[in-house]
Order: structure tokens, then sequence, then C-alpha cells
């Protein structure tokens, strides 16, 4: 009896200790049970959650097996490492196979004796080497953008135990077995720079496949391979034709395998698809739909043999990124009959996807759909902003019961649907809108007590999700959607906060490589399609300098060090190249050839003086000192002294150049506009002693425009933080706060859904911008999302992946309440105050992270946390006495208490010494 209690007593206290520490979200390269994957060393990661403050984790074990041995540890034993690290740690047991699955588990000890249960996760590999490729290229005679459909009868003589299918494509491929489609994501094999490589999918096809007669096909169109792109008609960027690439791996249960390939044996015929594009939309006659074509029993008498075609195997890599899905499911809010009688249906909401339609009638019917962001002035459709791109959708009917059209390879970035050939009334349950764009986790939220900053920040995230659609675009709608690097750059903070982009921008980062010139230029749009035209060969100051920018950032929001140091020679490359294209350490351009402060406040949009020009060479100088100092802040996270040692000096000479070619003795800049302040302060240009009269300027400028910002997309990103840093907050809020324009606010007043691409895309009279620059789905000024998050609500990162973090909100009487939510490599973050029953800061720190808090008051006795004087918490360090003193006018943080905390949820109470006011 003694015994059974004792062992009682033991589970029991076992149990405890589990439940004081749990290990979730196992990931390995960063996604969560990924499949296919090409790292033959990939990196492992996980979150740990425990009820107790302060924990960090002492150690870790990882064991990895393979699922066809079935042995626990026979790939890796890690053994028990004393170590924090719970996030990229890479895999170092025997060498991982081609197509192999592997189960992995972890197990975590922390500071407080507790032990974790062990967690579970899985991955398999993709193909590794290219004579893993044992399929053929195939391809088929028909020409344009009329996608080929493709099919293969095949028969499974034994018991599957497992089947994974590979598949790429040179254009866009949709695959199926037995009629049903393989996966459920939409344009792949998505776009990367195919000069230089191609993704392909793997999925798990065993449910799909049977013992017996089974049937797989494919449909192949252009997409971004080679169908037109940019706004010269008639481009193939890419390539002329395209082309399949298809590889089933079935393994029975007796213990062999066997492989299903494309080639020459596989049929091709066209199908109902009879037109689609990127830009121009999709045409489907149903009347021509050969039913049944991707399932067994189909006669495919008048189809052709595929022919064989030799491209290589070297250049093929597996999926890097999420996917592009479906999400959302917009159904019509309302439907119109514009004046000029146009039938028209409103979504409510700025979106990118397309639309999902149930249609009757007779055979040979047509309806037409077209796509619209806004509708003008009088109330019409508008479709002159998408320039060239017809974006229409085309359904020919059969004839008979209800259909139901939906397109496969295109996108259109719209909120109002022009139907046209629908007789009678449009009935809004026959439209649905489905939502597509790269399935990144959801990462972070901003909640203020202003409705209309709220619908600011959803504005932004509908932003980011219509334009991460595979790549970074600067627009959904137009003849466009390409990766420029300065949007790209502009809006990555902002970004990283609202989803977790670093699988995203790790593929993007290596194509941007990839299509960077031998001399170090890296080109205006990636993947590149655009320098063959001298005008875009590259090299733009703000633009080119993605190649520093994202890298570091996406180092600082994720912590992953191997990512720095594959992109380090992208970076290093790039300020060679500003170096070589400088004189005297002053970088010299072709102004034609710069964008300068892009979109800025212009004198075209000039009522009254309100013109905001900066100095391009001005600009250049202040982004080639941007560039070298984030690379020597790589140069330092790696550990390359040489170079941390050549680009700090040349860092101090182009400093020094600035001053003497753009800065006057009275400290005034050449151009005396918000962006030439808002950069000389950002990067640190100019000597300490010059930075107050210089925060003054600024302000000085921005009271001069009524409140009102200037700047384009290289100032905007910085604008506030410069303010908030220089203890200028009131004005960031301001400005914030601001609704005409040019302000964030302004579009908000007039019913935006998204981001536009200019300050006043639409005017108050509801008249438009110019046609051929007005986008109104366009992240870049979006990028005021980072300040929402970092300094209004206050959560940033203290050290690489938030592994510290700060919590300095910057309080406001205009507001009652702000909070902001992360999902940071270690966990859930969050930051929250509220000032509606006294002054309280509620903060969550995860895991095996530490934090320190600023309090907005110097009297440390006033403050509480859950009610109780701070002496009462010996797990709460008041850490003042380093608190660094700022000039009297600058300096933030001169009235706060400052906190160190570790992990844990924590509610402070105080009574601020000062409060801004945006009155
Ligand atoms: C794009 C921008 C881009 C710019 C560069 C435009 O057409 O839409 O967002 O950065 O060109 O000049």
């Amino acid at each position: 009896m003694k015994k059974l209690l004792f062992a009682c007593a033991f589970i029991l206290c076992a149990l405890s200790s589990f439940a004081q520490l749990t290990v979730t979200q196992l990931r390995v390269e960063h996604l969560e049970n990924p499949m296919g994957i090409d790292q033959p060393n990939p990196v492992f990661g996980w979150v740990l959650e425990s009820p107790a403050r302060n924990t960090m984790q002492t150690a870790y074990e990882i064991q990895v097996s393979s699922v066809s041995l079935k042995k626990q540890g026979d790939m890796w034993k890690s053994g028990k490492i004393a170590s924090e690290a719970s996030v990229d740690i890479k895999y170092a047991g025997k060498p991982l196979r081609s197509g192999e699955q592997y189960v992995w588990t972890v197990t975590a000890w922390d500071n407080h004796g507790n032990r974790s249960q062990i967690a579970k996760g899985k991955w398999s590999m993709g193909l590794l080497l290219p004579e893993d490729w044992k399929a053929k290229w195939i391809e088929s005679d028909i020409k344009g953008a009329q996608p080929t459909y493709f099919r293969k009868d095949l028969q499974v003589g034994k018991k599957i135990a497992s089947a994974t299918a590979f598949v790429s494509a040179r254009g866009l491929y949709t695959a199926y077995i037995n009629g049903q489609r393989v996966g459920d994501d939409f344009l792949t094999p998505g776009w990367t720079s195919y000069k230089h490589r191609f993704q392909y999918q793997a999925y798990d096809v065993t449910r799909l496949l049977k013992q017996g007669n089974n049937a797989v096909g494919a449909i192949l169109a252009q997409g971004w391979y080679s169908g037109r792109l940019t706004w010269k008609v008639g481009n193939a960027p890419f390539g002329e034709k395209t082309a399949l690439l298809m590889q089933v791996l079935i393994r029975y249960t007796d213990g062999s395998q066997e492989l299903v390939l494309t080639d020459n044996s596989w049929k091709y015929a066209s199908g109902e698809i009879t037109f689609t594009g990127i830009y121009d939309g999709e045409t489907i006659d149903a009347r021509l739909a050969q039913n049944g074509w991707n399932s067994t029993g189909f006669k495919a008498q008048n189809w052709q043999s595929a022919k064989t075609v030799d491209y290589p195997f070297n250049n093929l890599i597996a999926t890097q990124n999420e996917t592009v899905k479906k999400h959302e499911l917009i159904k019509p809010i309302k439907v119109i009959t514009t004046p000029k009688g146009e039938k028209v249906i409103d979504l409510g909401q700025n979106a990118v996807g397309w639309e999902i339609v149930k249609l009757k009638g007779n055979a040979g019917d047509t309806v037409r759909i077209y796509h619209a962001e806004v509708l003008d002035k009088a109330g019409n459709f508008y479709t002159e902003n998408l320039r060239s791109a017809k974006a229409t959708s085309t359904y020919v009917l059969k004839g008979g019961a209800e259909e139901v059209f939906e397109p496969k390879f295109t996108f259109y970035g719209c909120r109002y649907l022009k139907v046209e050939g629908v007789k009678g009334e449009l009935n809004p349950d026959n439209f649905t809108f489905a939502v597509v764009h790269s399935a990144m986790a959801k990462n972070g939220t901003f909640t203020s007590s202003n409705p209309l900053i709220n619908k600011l920040q959803e504005n932004i995230q509908w932003g980011q999700r219509g334009n991460f659609v595979d790549v970074p675009t600067d627009c959904p709608q137009r003849d466009e959607r390409l990766g420029w690097t300065g949007d790209a750059q502009a809006f990555f903070r902002t970004a990283s906060f609202n989803y977790n982009v670093q699988p995203f921008f790790t593929k993007w980062l290596k194509d941007l490589a990839y299509d960077q010139n031998k001399d170090g230029a890296v080109p205006n749009v990636s993947p590149d399609v655009l320098s063959t035209d001298k005008r875009y060969a590259g090299g733009v100051s703000g633009w080119g300098d993605v190649a520093t920018i994202v890298p570091w950032q996406l180092y600082r929001a994720y912590g992953d060090l191997r990512l720095l140091e594959t992109q380090y020679p992208s970076m290093k490359a790039w300020v060679s190249y500003l170096e070589k294209n400088s004189k005297g350490n002053i970088r010299s351009i072709k102004e034609n050839e710069q964008y300068g402060d892009w979109l800025f406040y212009s004198l075209d949009n000039d009522n009254g003086g309100k013109s905001a020009i900066t100095d391009k060479n001005m600009i250049a100088q202040c982004f080639y000192a941007h560039a070298t100092q984030l690379l020597v802040n790589a140069a330092e996270a790696l550990g390359y002294t040489q170079d941390v040692a050549y680009y700090s000096t040349l860092l101090k000479k182009i400093k020094d150049a600035y001053l003497s070619e753009y800065m006057t003795p009275n400290g005034q800049l050449v151009s005396n506009t918000q962006t030439a302040y808002v950069l000389a302060l950002q990067f640190d240009m100019l000597p300490e002693a010059k930075r107050d009269q210089a925060v003054k300027r600024l302000v000085k400028n921005i009271e001069l425009y009524k409140t009102h910002l200037t700047t384009g997309f290289l100032g905007t990103p910085y604008l506030c933080h410069v303010l908030s840093r220089f203890g200028q907050e009131n004005t960031a809020y301001k400005l914030l706060l601001q609704k005409t324009y040019p302000s964030w606010l302004y579009p908000v007043t007039q019913g935006a859904t998204t981001i536009w691409e200019r300050w006043n895309g639409q005017k108050p009279d509801s008249t438009f911008q110019y046609a051929s620059m007005n986008s109104f789905n366009h992240y870049a000024y979006g990028a005021i999302g980072d300040w929402l998050y970092r300094e209004a609500a206050g959560l940033s990162e203290d050290a690489p992946g938030f592994k510290k973090l700060i919590i300095r909100p910057t309080f406001n009487k205009d507001f009652n309440q702000m909070q902001a939510e992360q999902y940071t490599p270690y966990g859930k973050a969050s930051s929250a105050w509220d000032s509606r029953n006294g002054w309280t800061l509620r903060v969550e720190i995860p895991v095996n992270t530490t934090a320190t808090v600023y309090i907005p008051t110097k009297d440390v006795k006033s403050i509480t946390e859950s009610g109780k004087p701070l002496s009462e918490h010996p797990e709460i360090t008041v850490n003042n006495s380093d608190v660094p003193k700022g000039t009297a006018t600058t300096f933030r943080d001169k009235d706060c208490t400052r906190l160190t905390v570790g992990s844990g949820t924590y509610v402070f109470g105080f009574t601020p010494a000062k409060t801004g006011s945006a009155e």
C-alpha cells in the first residue's frame, strides 16, 4: 500500500512538474511540420509555456528518427544540451535522405527545476539532388495564353503505404489525381527569379491514389513565367514555352516502391480555359469542358502525346515560403446600378483574389466580370487606373443546370465587380469573392480606443495580404504587380509585426541576391523583369538598399543568423557598388534614374507653396551611410572583424562628406524638408551637438504645413520614429491623428479599406489623381504600422528575435487604451495600456526571454504591480542607474522608471509624470 501511495505521489509530482513547462509550436525550417524541404541541416525551434514568472530554458534534448526505420533516435540524438537556445538549432545527425519522412521530439528543462513532456513534430525531405529527378519536363504545342491539359492513366498493383507527389512548372500548374485537386495551393510553383531557380511543391497524395486504375493530370498556364508582365505589352520575360514536371513516389506496404513520372506517355489537349493571364484575367468556355479528363475511364482519343524537353534539374528548389492559399470568402454588401446603368457588386472591401460565381442560362450565354477598386465621382465603375490590365473574367455557359465558375491562374485587386451578360436582377447570393495570399501566419494585432486608427491598422493588414502573393508587390491590380524593392524595404518591419514573414522574405531575398548585377547593383524589382531596359538597370537609392535593410531587419525580428550569413555577400556587394559609384565619398547618381523620396507631397499636388522636394543626391548619401551601417552591424553579428574595421572607417568618411556637402555650419540642410531632417536624424548623419536644432527644424517644418507630413516612400517610414526618439512624441501623435491630406487618416475618412499609393489618390471632391499612377492598394505608406506597434503601444525587440524585449509605450491623452500583441519566435508578447480606471500597463513576456519595461514616472514608490508596491515584488528589478542623459529637450526617457522583468504577465499601476495630448 505504502509503495502504491509513493508511486501515486511520484506520478502526481511528475505530472505537476510537467504541467509547469510545456513545449509547443514545434518548427522545422521555421515551419510547422513542413513537407519536402531541401536544407541538408534544417533548423529546429519551439515555444515554451509556463505559468511561473521568470522562466528560462536551461537545457534541451532533441531526437530525430526516420519513419521508415521506426527506430527512436536513429538519425540524431543531441543528448541533453545545457542551453537557452530554443530557436534555430541546427540538425547535426546522419545525412538526411531525399523523399524521406522524419519525426522529431524535443524535451526542455527550465530554471525552476521543471522538465517538459516530450513534444513531437515531423517533416519530410524533398528531392535533394538533380539526379533524384527521374521525371522529364513535358510540353505541348498549344501556344500563347491558352493553358494545356495533361493526363495519364496508370495501374497501381499493390497496397499503398504512402505516396508523395513532387510537382513544378515553367508557368503555373494545378495538378489532379483521380479527379481530385492535389493540395490546396494556388499559383504554384510560385514566383522566383526564374532565370536562376524554380520551386517545386511536395504533396502527400496517399489518400488520392488507390489500388487499381488511377489517373493523374495537370493544367499548365503561362503565369509569371511566359505571360504578359510589366507594362510592355507582349512580354514573355522568362521563356516562350511553358513546361510541366511531376514525379510521384509510391511506397508499397511490402517495402517496394514505384515512380509515376511525366514523360512522353502523357497526353495533352486544350480544355475549357481558353485564355488566362496574370494581368488580363481568365476566359472559361464551359462548352469546351472535357468532363472527367483527370479521372479514370476517360477516353483521350483526340489527345496528343506530350513532348519531353531538356530543361535542367539543378535549378529546382524546394518550396521556401508558405504557398498562396484561399483565405476569407467575402460576400457582397450590395448591388448597385450606376448612373451609367452598369450592374455592379460592392464587396465592401478592396481585396485580392477572384470571384466564385453561380450562373444559370443557355449554352453560349456569355457573362463578363470586370474588376475595379473604386467608383468615380459620379458613382460609375472606374478602371482607368488599371492601365492596360484587362482584369476581366469571361464565362461562357454550357447551359442547363446551374454552373459554378472560378478562375485558376489569375488574380484581381478590386472592391467592385461589374457584371455584364446576366439577365434580370443580379442576385448577390450567387457571388463570393475568395481572398488569396501567401499563407503567412498571423503574427500581431494592434488596437486602440480610436476607431479611425483601428481602421488604419486594418487597412494596412489588408494591403499586406493583397500584396503578399508569393512575392512582395507594389500593387495587385494594374499592369505592374512587381516586387519593387523600395516598397518592400519601406514596409518590411510593419509586415513582420502583422504576419510571420520570415519564410516569405527568406525566399525573396535569395531571389534578390540572384538578381543582383555582377557589379553589385540591385535591380529595381525582384524577380527582375525590368533591367533589360536601361532605365531600370538598378542601383537606385532607397530601392537597392533593400539588400541591406531587409536582411538586417529580418535578423532583428526573427534572430536568424544563418539568413544574415547567407545574405551577407549580397549586402556587401551592394555597399561595394555604392562605394564604386562615389567620388570623394560622395555618392554620385544619375538623377533621372533615381526615384528620390518617391510620391512625397509634391509640387503638382500643391495648393499654396506646400511642395517638399528633397535633393536626390542628399537622399542617396543618407542611404549610402545607412547601408554601410547595416553592413557593419551584420559583420559584427557574424564576427567578420576585418569588415567591421573597414566599413566603420568608410562610414565615418561618408558622414563627414555628407556634412561638408549637404549641411551649412549652422546645421541647415540643403533641402529644408521633413524627409531631409528625418533621414539625417534616423541614420545618425549629424554629430550629437547638431541634433537638437535639426529636431527643432523638423518640428518647425511640420508646423509650417499646419501639422501635416510631406514625406514620400523614403521619409515616411522613419518620420514618427524620429519624432519619438527625440522626445517629440506629441508631434508624432498629432501627425498620426491628422485627418486632412497629406496624412494617414485622410484616406480612412474617405472610406478607404486599404492603403493608397498617393496621399491624395482621391481628393475631397472625389476626383482622382493621374490614372497612370493611382493604385488604391499600395502598402508603402502603411509603414506607420511599425511605429504603432513599437512606439505607440511600445512593444519592441531589444535583441535579435525578441530574446530581449523593450516595453516602452508612448502614452497619450487622446487615447484611453492601446494594445499590441506579437507572436515572437519565443511566444506571445503583449503591451497594453489603459487610462480608464487610473493608468495601467499590462505586459506579457514570453518564457525564455526578459524585458525592460518603462513606466512614465520617476516616483518608484508610486508604481504597483498587481496592486502591490514594487517593494513586494523581489522578482522585479528597478534598473534606473544607467538611464542615459539626453539633451534637455529631446530625451524621451527622462521621466521614466526602468524595470527589468522575466517571463510572465504583469499589470503595473502608476500616475504618469507627463502625458502628451494631440489637441
Ligand atoms: C511602383 C512603385 C515603385 C515605383 C518606383 C511604381 O510604378 O508602383 O511602388 O516603387 O514605381 O518608381
